[in-house]
C-alpha cells in the first residue's frame, strides 16, 4: 500500500457534509456521491446516496431477532446521517441471512420503494423461504419489484447503475470503455462448482462521473472468472467493496487485480473473512492505495491485518492484545465458541466522491464522532486517477 496521500484533520467533515432532513431538501445542497459501508458484523449493508438524494441500499444485515434489530438500527443511523426519509431502491444480493436478515425490521423504520433481487432462493433454508413467501412478498406487493438480469440498468438520478451478475449469469457485453484482455486470468484456479446462493449474487458496477464502484455481494471465484476472463468486462474501479466479507472462496486475482481498484473496504466480522489468502491478494493488487476493514479479524492476526486507523470498529470488551498469528477458522457446529462480540456503538466507513474522481474515505470511529480516537481524526483525500 502506498501512503503518499494527504492526511488532514477532519473536525469539519461531518459539518461540511451534513444535510437537512428529507430527500428533496438534501438534494438541493448535496454535491458528493456518498457511500456508507455499515458495520453489520460480517454481513452486508452498503448505502449509496448520490447528489440527487435518490438512494440505493445493498442488503440489510443479519437475521435472528436481536441481530436484525441491531443491524436495522445501524442502517437507520447511516440513512439519518445522509438526510434520507426513504430508501428508493433496495438490492438484496442473495438469500443468505447475513444479507436479507434486517429487511423486515428496516421496513418498519423507513419506507422502501423498490425491491430488487435475483429471483427465487436456490438453496432451501426455512428462514429464507418463509420470509420470501410471506414478509418479502407483502413488502414488495405494496411497492415495485424487479428481478435483476446482467446488463440491466437501475434508474437512479445522477448515477449509471449497471447489474453485471445475477442468478448465476454474468454480463456478456463489456460496459462502456471496458473489455480489455485481463492478464490476471493467467493465475486463476477454479474451485468446485458453487451450488449455494453466493454464486447467485446480484453484482453492481456504479459510475458517478469518473468515479466507479464495484459491489458483487458474495459472488464466488468461478463466477468472477466468467465475468472477468479472458476480457475484463467491467473495467477499472476506484472503490471495491471486497466480496463475501473477505472469504477465500471469493476474491480471485482475476477479479481483485483485474479491476485495479484504488481503495478497498472489507465488510468482515471479528472472526469472519479477512483470510490471509485474501489479504495477500489485496495487498499485491496493482494500484491499491488503502484497504479498510469493518473489524480486526482473528483470522488475519496481526500478520495480515491493516493498521488500526483503517479499522472502523472495536469489540464490546477489547482484548489487551490482538493475536499475532492468524487463527484457523474453527469448524462450524454447536460446540464452536462464539466470535468476539460487538453489539455496542458501531461506526461506518464513509466514502464521499466528486464527479471528477476525487474522493475521501472517512473512518467514523476516528473522525470526531465520539470514537475513542476522536482527537486523531483520520481521513484521506485523493485527486482523480492519473493514469
Ligand atoms: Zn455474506
Amino acid at each position: 500500500m502506498r501512503m503518499n496521500v494527504l492526511l488532514t484533520a477532519a473536525a469539519g467533515l461531518a459539518a461540511l457534509f451534513f444535510q437537512p432532513a428529507g430527500n428533496d431538501a438534501a438534494a438541493q445542497t448535496r454535491t458528493t456521491f456518498d457511500i456508507y459501508v455499515v458495520d453489520v458484523e460480517g454481513g452486508n449493508a452498503t448505502l449509496f446516496v448520490p447528489p440527487s438524494g435518490e438512494s440505493v441500499l445493498i442488503d440489510t444485515g443479519n437475521l435472528a431477532p436481536e441481530a436484525a434489530i441491531r443491524d436495522a438500527e445501524r442502517i437507520m443511523a447511516a440513512a439519518k446521517d445522509a438526510g434520507l426519509t426513504r430508501i428508493d431502491h433496495l438490492i438484496t444480493t442473495h438469500w443468505h441471512g447475513d444479507h436479507f436478515g434486517g429487511m423486515a425490521e428496516l421496513a418498519k423504520r423507513i419506507p422502501i420503494r423498490h425491491f430488487i433481487d435475483h429471483g427465487p432462493n436456490i438453496q432451501p433454508f426455512a428462514g429464507a423461504d418463509e420470509f420470501i413467501a410471506n414478509g418479502y412478498k407483502e413488502l414488495y406487493s405494496k411497492a415495485k419489484h424487479t428481478v435483476a438480469k446482467p446488463g440491466d440498468s437501475i434508474p437512479v438520478a445522477g448515477l449509471d447503475w449497471r447489474i453485471v451478475t445475477s442468478a448465476g449469469e454474468v454480463l456478456k457485453t463489456p460496459l462502456a470503455g471496458a473489455g480489455a484482455p485481463n492478464p490476471s486470468c493467467a493465475s486463476f484456479k477454479p474451485q468446485p462448482v458453487d451450488t449455494t446462493e453466493n454464486a447467485q449474487s446480484v453484482g453492481s458496477i456504479v459510475t458517478f462521473g469518473k468515479f466507479r464502484v464495484a459491489h458483487l455481494g458474495d459472488l464466488t471465484v468461478n463466477k468472477e472468472f466468467e465475468l472477468m476472463c479472458p476480457n475484463n468486462r467491467v473495467g477499472t474501479i476506484d472503490l471495491f467493496v471486497v466480496s463475501h466479507h473477505g472469504l477465500a472462496v471469493s476474491n480471485s486475482e482475476a477479479l481483485v487485480h483485474g479491476i485495479h481498484s484504488r481503495v478497498a473496504i472489507m465488510n468482515n466480522g471479528t472472526r469472519k473473512g479477512g483470510l490471509p489468502e485474501v489479504m495477500k491478494t489485496l495487498y499485491s493488487s496493482p494500484g491499491l492505495e488503502d484497504l479498510w476493514q469493518m473489524h480486526f479479524s482473528l483470522l488475519s492476526g496481526q500478520e495480515y491485518t491493516v493498521p488500526g486507523m483503517f479499522i472502523a470498529n472495536l469489540l464490546d470488551e477489547p482484548s489487551a492484545a490482538m493475536p499475532v498469528a492468524p487463527m484457523a477458522a474453527p469448524p462450524p457446529g454447536p460446540s464452536t465458541p462464539p466470535p468476539p462480540a460487538h453489539n455496542g456503538p458501531a461506526y461506518w466507513i464513509k466514502v464521499s466522491a466528486q464527479a471528477d474522481g476525487t474522493f475521501t474515505v472517512t473512518n467514523a470511529r476516528s473522525a470526531g464522532q465520539g470514537g475513542p480516537t476522536a482527537d486523531r481524526a483520520q481521513w484521506r483525500k485523493r485527486g482523480p486517477r492519473r493514469c
